[in-house]
């Protein structure tokens, strides 16, 4: 399938971080303003930000790019957040997209209140999304291991109180599955869903298929980041096609954090041929050094996905959204009229 093509189909994303998808220039100029340890040349310092090409998979190396000591002020948040959403769409046509942030990313290291600092991130995150006219919600994101479960809770009834969340749809658990599993926030996910809100959860990405059980029933996940291990449990396909829970896979993430080991043999393909409700996302594209258009094009050229495959993606997707159903029917109609005008 012709490449050009690929890049200029609608996409529909629902799971790509903005801690792993920032704008190399503005990280560059932050780095000097403040003095901190990095490359002035910037060719050498966009190489410390991002996973070698040629890089065997290396779990500790992926996770080592998340830095987060970029900011000596709010306004330094304000402009790496403004200029991430700003330079979103590098040339991968999102048609819509569901951007995932972490506050206490952008707070903990200068000790910001996380209050203060979640309002600068949405007013920078607001404005870039007008101005660039993107069709984009957001997504909170919870990190494992930053505090205990009781702080979050604590820091996130403040947030309810204090900030107005209109655009963010979902809650989304990420970070060391490993040492903190899912059942170490099953009372956060009980009060999240009291508030009403969706939540998708990362599990089964580099531990067991157990932890996608844990978060569907005890986290209430109706969406799973990664999820891959899910294909190892027959008893667990059949759950989560029951239960309609939508899978966000990311293959070119896999790969480099050796969830797989390759992504020729990646479970997506399978999964979607099994009727699992599989969708197709970035993940961390500027850590990975790739686009969302990468994705695509290891779906079509290494496990032989064609058009209609790609298209079911997507509409999954549309389905598994946080959107509501008049707005997933509106844009299930907009995103087919732009996807027929593209390929016919
Ligand atoms: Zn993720």
């Amino acid at each position: 399938m012709d490449k050009h093509l690929l890049q200029k189909l609608p996409k529909i994303e629902l799971h790509r971080h903005i801690e792993g998808a920032f704008h190399p220039e503005t990280l560059f100029h932050i780095a000097m303003k403040n003095q901190l340890d990095f490359p002035s040349n910037f060719h050498e310092f966009k190489n410390t930000l991002q996973f070698p090409k040629d890089s065997k998979p290396d779990f500790a190396l992926f996770l080592s790019k998340f830095y987060n000591k970029w900011y000596n002020s709010l306004d330094d948040v304000y402009t790496v957040v403004y200029n991430s959403f700003v330079h979103l769409d590098n040339n991968e046509n999102l048609f819509y997209s569901e951007i995932r942030f972490n506050p206490f990313h952008f707070a903990i290291h200068q000790g910001f209140d996380p209050v203060e600092t979640l309002k600068v991130f949405l007013m920078a995150a607001r404005s870039a999304i007008r101005a660039t006219k993107q069709n984009t919600k957001l997504l909170m994101t919870i990190n494992r291991g930053f505090y205990p479960e009781d702080k979050y809770i604590e820091v996130f009834q403040q947030f309810m109180k204090h900030v107005d969340l209109l655009d963010v749809v979902g809650i989304d658990l990420a970070g060391d599955e490993v040492n903190f599993p899912p059942e170490h926030f099953t009372k956060f996910f009980n009060l999240i869903q009291s508030y009403g809100y969706p939540c998708t959860i990362h599990a089964g990405e580099v531990t067991s298929a157990g932890q996608i059980w844990t978060a569907i029933d005890q986290l209430h996940a109706k969406r799973i980041g990664h999820g891959v291990k899910v294909i190892e449990d027959s008893q667990l396909l059949h759950y989560v096609k029951e239960k309609g829970i939508a899978f966000e896979m990311c293959p070119i993430s896999n790969y480099q954090t050796g969830a797989y080991i390759d992504t020729k043999t990646h479970p997506i393909k399978s999964l979607l041929e099994q009727g699992v409700k599989v969708t197709l996302n970035s993940d961390d594209p500027t850590v990975q050094n790739t686009t969302l258009v990468d994705d695509y094009i290891a779906c079509v050229d290494q496990m032989g996905m064609n058009l209609e495959n790609l298209h079911t993606l997507n509409t999954n997707a549309i389905n598994a959204s946080f959107l509501t159903n008049k707005e997933k029917t509106q844009l299930y109609n907009q995103f087919n009229m732009q996807w027929n005008k593209t390929i016919y």
